[in-house]
């Protein structure tokens, strides 16, 4: 990319990055409406404790296209962080995840369950975030405990003091912080014992190969006796195969999250598949 090749190259364009943007700007034009017109959608995907029973969520938005059909939120959720929409979409997000919260509390079975919720870096260094969050929770009447916000290492580094406070008061309520895709980002030990955090999530990419590659597999060991050593909670996230979750738990990983256990799919699905397991 010419941003990234320094000051002393040539500004030069990749052939393909024209179209790049035109996809960007009509994408953002698009995801304007999908707001208005409903396209937008919450998955759930199930996670489960060691001995395969369910404690919660993770709320993973779809963005059903009426033409271009399903569109991942690896390619939207950068178009809504950058042009601002993701204040809007993700205030819907919360208030969706909040409501379905509010049914499961009311439910005996689903009433201990948690619900996770991703939060982008623009969302959270809104003025008003701790209070939307409040907001939220009044509104629907859930206990917070239930309420888990996944945050980025990146997310946090960019004024990590701002950071802390923010938590801090959303931990006083109840609130639960995991730090998403851990391992990935250039946390420092340092920094990590400063965050109120309850859970470190480890990234998909180590648990990919943690059955063939040395490295991983030590990786993976490190982040487990990091959380362990912090009095954190850990769960891994990516988890395919039935070895790999062995490897897990003989390394003392607990919960998981994974196409082993689930795929994320609409409430209705998710519901019917929850019911069978928590009989
Ligand atoms: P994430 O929070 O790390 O979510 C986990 C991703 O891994 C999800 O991708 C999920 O579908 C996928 N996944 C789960 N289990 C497996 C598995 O066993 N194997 C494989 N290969 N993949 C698995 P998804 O749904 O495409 O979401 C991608 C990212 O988009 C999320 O990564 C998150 O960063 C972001 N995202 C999704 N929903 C929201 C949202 O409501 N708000 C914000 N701000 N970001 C969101
Ligand atoms: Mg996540
Ligand atoms: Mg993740
Ligand atoms: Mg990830």
């Amino acid at each position: 990319r010419a941003k990234q090749a320094g000051r002393n190259s040539v500004c030069v364009y990749e052939p393909g990055m024209q179209t790049e943007i035109a996809t960007q700007v009509m994408l953002e034009a698009e995801l304007r409406l999908a707001i208005e017109q409903q396209q937008l959608a919450l998955h759930y995907q199930v996670q489960v404790d060691h001995t395969g029973r369910p404690f919660g969520a993770e709320a993973l938005l779809r963005w059903q296209h009426p033409q271009r059909g399903f569109i991942s939120p690896l390619q939207f959720i950068p178009v809504a962080e950058s042009s601002g929409l993701i204040i809007d979409i993700g205030m819907w997000v919360l208030d969706q995840a909040c409501a379905q919260i509010a049914k499961w509390q009311h439910a005996r079975n689903t009433s201990d369950l948690s619900l996770s919720v991703n939060i982008s870096a623009r969302q959270f260094r809104q003025a008003n975030f701790i209070s939307m969050i409040k907001a939220c929770i009044q509104k629907h009447q859930i206990n917070p405990n239930a309420l888990r916000l996944e945050l980025t290492e990146s997310l946090l580094l960019e004024n990590v003091d701002d950071a802390v406070n923010i938590m801090t008061e959303l931990s006083h309520i109840g609130i639960q912080f995991s730090l998403d895709d851990f391992g990935t980002g250039y946390s420092s030990l340092q920094y990590l014992k400063k965050l109120p955090l309850y859970q470190l999530k480890i990234d998909r990419s180590f648990v990919n190969d943690i059955v063939t590659d040395s490295h991983d597999r030590t990786i993976v060991r490190t982040i487990i006796a990091m959380a362990q050593s912090m009095y954190l909670s850990v769960i891994a996230e990516g988890v395919e195969t039935q070895e790999q979750m062995e490897l897990l738990l003989n390394n003392g990983c607990r919960r998981y999250q994974g196409y082993l256990f689930g795929k994320p799919m609409p409430i209705a699905q998710f519901e019917a598949s929850l019911a069978q397991a928590l009989q």
